[in-house]
């Protein structure tokens, strides 16, 4: 196995931090349990029915929304890489300390600042079936990119032939848009490749969210931001055809379904602990956003819905038969019976209805 996806493994189960902020010897006693865990299997039970418990549906709230509010203090926590925020609304928060606390496997490994896709050389076949992931500890807030509900069309997955990798969250223009998670801004561009303006960002646990077709990106490459820090505004740039947020969540590029962790609807994040397994992934997802799947989506339906308005029925009177409508409605038999599902042979009935157009 890769040495950095072992490493990394490992760090994603061993991230979470406890409240009081001494980390680094929490750390040291989840690594000292998991070696005893490896030789007393009892432990190891143990250990299983905690993460069966970690890994229950919960209903966590957005964070309070900060951007408006002024800090007031920043305090030392009692560990070097924590602060603690006052802000002018006598909320508070607990900030790390990226200069302290760099973590050089998930934000320096594969860091591309220009590249959509910089996971292209690591094997997933040595990905394990399923990976713990910490979405939440002391420090790790959140708070949902955009309230709203889910276009009919927007959702994750395959439709009519084609892949949709994200989640389509209709808005308007100049909406803001929020960091899911803390972490740093990978790619903050416009992409010609459909996406439009983008913000990628990369969150401590190694997971990456993609915010598309911002009017306008308020973040930099290289930025490190918090849970909930606007980071753009919603718009409708690069091949979109209305306002709305296209959002996507990765593992090491490949796209899974942003409703495993997110009811976008209420805002709340499903869970503290995420099981990703690998069959969440679809088998196109280390490609990239194909966006003809949204215009032909769109298209399509403008299609069906133009189609709809331009039906007409006649109701079946005594005397009628198709030959006699076919005439009076200028079509044909033949076309008759293919809009009715009928034969040229069936009985009309008197009051029924019939399709013409
Ligand atoms: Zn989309």
């Amino acid at each position: 196995m890769d040495r950095f996806i072992f490493s990394f493994l490992l760090a994603t189960t061993l991230l979470p931090l406890t409240a009081h902020g001494e980390a680094p010897e929490d750390v040291t006693l989840i690594a000292e349990a998991n070696e005893i865990e490896t030789q007393i299997d009892a432990h190891a039970a143990d250990s299983v029915a905690a993460l069966r418990l970690r890994l229950e549906r919960k209903q966590i709230l957005s964070n309070t929304d900060t951007n408006d509010l002024t800090i007031i203090d920043t305090l030392d926590s009692g560990n070097e890489a924590l602060r603690v925020i006052l802000y002018s609304n006598n909320t508070w928060k607990y900030i790390l300390d990226r200069e302290v606390a760099r973590d050089s496997t998930i934000f320096e490994k594969y860091w591309d600042t220009t590249t959509l896709f910089p996971y292209r050389e690591v094997d997933l076949s040595e990905l394990p079936q399923s990976i713990v992931i910490e979405l939440l500890d002391s420090v790790t807030s959140y708070h949902c990119p955009y309230q709203g509900t889910i276009h009919p069309n927007g959702k994750f997955g395959p439709r009519r032939r084609r892949q949709h990798q994200g989640i389509d969250l209709p808005l308007k223009t100049g909406d803001p848009i929020y960091a899911t998670f803390s972490g740093r801004v990978r790619i903050s561009r416009y992409n010609y490749g459909g996406y439009g303006n983008l913000v990628i960002i990369r969150h401590d646990n190694g997971l990456e969210t993609y915010y598309g077709h911002l009017a306008e990106r308020l973040v930099e490459a290289n930025q490190w931001v918090e849970a909930g820090q606007i980071i753009g505004l919603g718009g409708s740039t690069g091949r979109s055809t209305g306002p709305h947020l296209h959002f996507e969540t990765r593992y090491y590029g490949r796209s899974f379904d942003p409703e495993r962790l997110i009811d976008f609807k209420s805002g709340v994040l499903c869970r503290e602990t995420f099981l990703l397994k690998k069959s969440f992934f679809s088998i196109y997802s280390n490609a990239g956003q194909d966006f003809d799947d949204e215009i032909a989506n769109e298209e399509q339906d403008q299609r069906e819905i133009a189609e709809q308005a331009a039906r007409r029925y006649h109701t079946i009177r005594r005397g009628d038969s198709l030959s006699s409508l076919a005439k009076k409605y200028g079509t044909t038999v033949t076309n008759l019976c293919r809009l009715n599902g009928i034969k040229p042979t069936t009985v009309i009935q008197t009051g029924k209805s019939l399709r013409v157009r």
